[in-house]
């Protein structure tokens, strides 16, 4: 029996997919946040659930060769990236082991290998998106950071090495002023207060910066004072915006967002196609592998001239344009209204002729083409984490394409319906991944599927 508050001495053998260390105490699961496997420690066991207990490390006895210490000063309190402990190139291949595991035990395709994750270079500043909460600490000071693990505590950080360098001193900026026309951050529990998140987005490509500063009202106080202060930390931030987010909410953003300073949009380069982001835009938070797994994803997708593709979840047309090139034509379809306008933007702003974009579901659009005769070469999808359905992927290998390309940012719902994909008469062929988020658990799979002769 495992008990509540006990400590055990445990030898680490396993790394779940959400990034915990595993191991057993007489044969029941034990999940230890911040250990890896070869590890031995000894922990104090937290909870003891009916078919698993959660433990807390307290030492490490015997370090596993794959240990790091972690660069960042607040690893251990931030919620953020949770494998800094490992050495990079084993998370890579703990991240393929999840991707075998899943496509083994959930998709039932018994010996399943990927290839080798696609590591980023240099791992780190990589994001191209932060939002920092802007709050007040016990002292009365007004802070920056991060929630702390499952909380609403902000843990100061004053640079954090997902993004950009640059992120520390905007957010300071944003303090300055606020400090000097004498405003309060803003306090949920009292839903009071005015500056709540400070958002900035870097076009990696083209260098521009933009930053919204959200607030709990409709406007800011001399917004000149804000304006000048950013100003004076680069003049590469080209884009200032008020987003009004005065609702009881964990949204980052509310609906509007104002305009104070210079472009609505900053502009960047993937794929050699230029893009145009707005505050509310998606777009892939790291552009040095995003490009790669675009590369990876038209690799496998094989397209010629005389290809017509369909690219399922586009959705502000990325992958639709990047294969455009090659294709005789891409049709996109995207449930997102406002991303389904950026992506006919996009392909007008870049002279591309042989795309066209929908706005609707794809479980209801994809039956609806394909029952009207659409016969696509190649079909792409790139669904969000709750993976695709039925009714799309029935309708997609009804119409028998030379090839599926399957991009998936969750490997257990990839799995699942590549086991349906097989019952349809697609297998997959090939399959590797691209760490698009380094010293995280996630990872982006591409599969390709081909018909079984
Ligand atoms: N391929 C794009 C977007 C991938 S993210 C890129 O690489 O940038 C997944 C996209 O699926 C999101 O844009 C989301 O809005 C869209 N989406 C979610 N559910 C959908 C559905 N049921 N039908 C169509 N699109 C959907």
């Amino acid at each position: 029996m495992v008990e509540k508050n006990k400590h055990y001495n445990i030898e680490i053998t396993d790394v779940s997919s959400d990034g915990n260390g595993v191991g057993q105490i007489d044969g029941f699961t034990v999940f230890v946040p911040m250990t890896v496997t070869g590890d031995v420690v000894e922990i104090v066991v937290v909870k003891v659930l009916s078919r698993y207990a959660i433990g807390r490390m307290l030492n490490i006895i015997t370090p596993s060769p794959m240990r790091k210490t972690p660069d960042c000063p607040v690893f251990k309190r931030c919620g953020g990236c949770h494998l800094q402990h490992i050495k990079y190139e084993n998370q890579l291949e703990i991240k393929r082991s999840f991707i075998e595991a899943a496509m083994q035990r959930i998709g039932g395709f018994d010996g399943f290998k990927c290839d080798e994750i696609i590591g980023m270079e240099k791992p780190e500043r990589y994001r191209n998106k932060c939002i920092f909460p802007i709050g007040t600490d016990k002292s009365g000071e007004t802070v920056s950071g991060f929630y702390a693990k499952r909380s609403h505590e902000i843990i100061p950080v004053d640079d954090c090495m997902a993004g950009l360098e640059i992120n520390g001193k905007i957010v300071n900026a944003v303090k300055e002023y606020m400090a000097e026309v004498n405003i309060k951050p803003y306090d949920e529990t009292r839903h009071k207060g005015l500056v709540r998140r400070v958002f900035v987005r870097d076009g990696r490509n083209s260098g521009e910066i933009m930053v919204v500063v959200s607030v709990n009202g409709k406007n800011i106080p001399k917004r000149e004072v804000l304006i000048k202060k950013l100003r004076e930390v680069s003049e590469n931030i080209v884009s200032i915006f008020i987003n009004v987010n005065e609702k009881r909410t964990n949204n980052v953003l509310g609906e509007e967002n104002k305009l104070i300073f210079g472009k609505p949009e900053i502009e960047d380069t993937l794929c050699g196609i230029n893009f145009r982001i707005s505050p509310h835009s998606f777009y892939q938070i790291n552009p040095v592998m995003t490009e790669k797994l675009y590369d990876k994803a038209l690799e496998y997708a094989e397209i010629t001239e005389n290809d017509k593709v369909l690219d399922v979840y586009c959705g502000i047309g990325t992958i639709s344009l990047a294969a455009s090139k090659t294709a005789k034509h891409v049709t996109g379809i995207e449930i997102v209204e406002q991303a389904v306008r950026d992506a006919k933007k996009n392909a007008e702003n870049n002279g591309i002729k042989n795309t066209e974009f929908f706005a609707d579901s794809a479980e209801n659009a994809v039956p609806k083409l394909i029952e009207s005769g659409m016969r696509p070469d190649v079909v792409i999808i790139d669904p969000p984490r709750k993976g695709s359905d039925e009714a799309t992927l029935k309708a997609i290998a009804s119409a028998e394409p030379k090839r599926i390309v399957y991009v998936s940012c969750n490997a257990s719902t990839l799995a699942r319906d590549a086991k349906f994909l097989a019952e349809l008469g697609y297998v997959p062929t090939k399959c590797t991944g691209v760490d698009m988020f380094p010293h995280t658990s996630h990872i982006e799979v591409v599969s390709c599927f081909e018909q079984l002769k």
